[in-house]
């Protein structure tokens, strides 16, 4: 594209994610703008213009995006009647208002899902605690809220009929339990043009108890018929959201090796941090290219990968210390990201590091020792 003005380009919310997106920036012409409530947010210093406010209210996302080019999410969460507004009025939006909405609200996205023919987990819809009682029999299951839930924190799973007590009391989705394999992601970006690019599956290693993503390995280790029909589902379901814009798409590979999509994200995705360093175009390079109109990037695999997030310890509230780092940036195929946050509580994502190796062994030996060398302490 012959670009012929600077375009103004605007990310709702100001996490890690819109950080990692406007370090990609730096690379093009473009003016960048951030609407999000925290002024220290990691995303805050590193936009030409910051604006404080809330990205779920109506004319605060009007007014931030009115005199924009273009607009992206970094979070969900935000208000979609105002991207609808400004959609109408010209300004382009990645992903479409309309894709927002359907995964947003996770009844919507799981009917998408169904009417779509995309494979996914089995479901009832339940409006409160109540109407548990009446679907006992479709247990075990995973009770999931509809909206607000993050991180593992508005999932329940239900094992029978005596926990009910522990589903939620709000519009929720009853999703059977699927004997998991593996759970794997896979990215998909779609330009204007309806071309796509899609990067290696990338598997995602959880921990039991903390509920929360260990490591991730990349590319997947899995037969090349079960990527490939993730791959194809993948794609099936961009199309169906018909919207250009860059997707993460989770799924469960079950014990019989089926493939089912268990949510998606349409955005840059934490599943993707590695291809800063092991994909040739990374997701926020690819994002980018989206939205100023450029060619789709390279998504191919430089050298395996994995990641590890760097949480605050437990234990530990207040300003952020950095336990082990010499150790950790001594190790010569590392790459560590902290965000910029200044203030640690027990769980909280403060960075990570990403390890490349032709060896996988390699991998996931260094996954453990930088476990054990690094901690976020205050
Ligand atoms: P969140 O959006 O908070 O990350 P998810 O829907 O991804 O929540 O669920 C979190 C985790 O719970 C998944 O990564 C998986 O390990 C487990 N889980 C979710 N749904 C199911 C299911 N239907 N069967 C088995 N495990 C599930």
């Amino acid at each position: 594209m012959n670009q012929s003005k600077i375009l103004k380009i605007g990310i709702l919310g100001g996490g890690q994610l819109g950080r990692m997106l406007l370090q990609a920036a730096a690379n093009y012409v473009v003016e960048t703008y951030v609407l999000e409530n925290d002024e220290q947010c990691p995303a805050a210093h590193l936009c030409h213009h910051f604006i404080k406010g809330d990205i779920k209210d109506f004319e605060t996302v009007y007014n931030f995006g009115k005199n924009l080019d273009a607009l992206t999410i970094e979070i969900e969460a935000v208000n979609v009647e105002a991207l609808e507004k400004l959609e109408s009025e010209g300004v382009k939006i990645y992903p479409k208002p309309s894709a927002i909405k359907i995964i947003k609200n996770k009844i919507t996205q799981k009917e998408f899902y169904k009417s779509n023919q995309v494979p996914s987990p089995e479901f009832i819809i339940t409006q409160n605690k109540n109407e548990l009682t009446i679907h006992s029999g479709f247990l075990p299951a995973v009770h999931k809220l509809a909206q607000g839930g993050y991180d593992g924190k508005g999932v329940q799973v239900l094992k029978s009929d005596t926990e009910i007590d522990k589903g939620f009391d709000a519009p929720s989705v009853l999703e059977k339990m699927v004997d998991i394999q593996k759970e794997i992601a896979v990215i998909v970006a779609m330009n204007d043009k309806k071309e796509t690019a899609i990067y290696p599956a990338t598997e995602m290693i959880f921990d039991p108890n903390l509920n929360l993503l260990d490591y991730q390995i990349s590319p997947a280790g899995l037969p090349a018929d079960v990527l490939q029909k993730a791959n194809s589902i993948a794609l099936q379901l961009v199309k169906g959201l018909d919207s250009p814009g860059l997707f993460a798409i989770e799924m469960f590979v079950d014990k019989n090796g089926k493939v089912l999509v268990n949510e998606t994200a349409p955005r840059v995705h934490n599943s993707g941090h590695h291809t800063i360093e092991a994909n040739y175009c990374s997701q926020y390079d690819m994002l980018w290219r989206i939205i100023l109109n450029y060619p789709l990037g390279n998504t191919a695999v430089i050298l395996p990968s994995s990641i590890v997030n760097i949480v605050g310890a437990e234990g530990y509230s207040g300003v952020a210390k950095y336990e082990g780092l010499d150790e950790v940036l001594s190790m010569k195929n590392v790459f560590v990201h902290l965000y910029g946050k200044t203030q640690t509580k027990p769980g909280r994502k403060m960075g990570h590091v990403t390890i490349i190796s032709k060896d996988r062994n390699e991998l996931i030996d260094q996954v453990k020792e930088i476990k054990n060398s690094l901690k976020v302490i205050a």
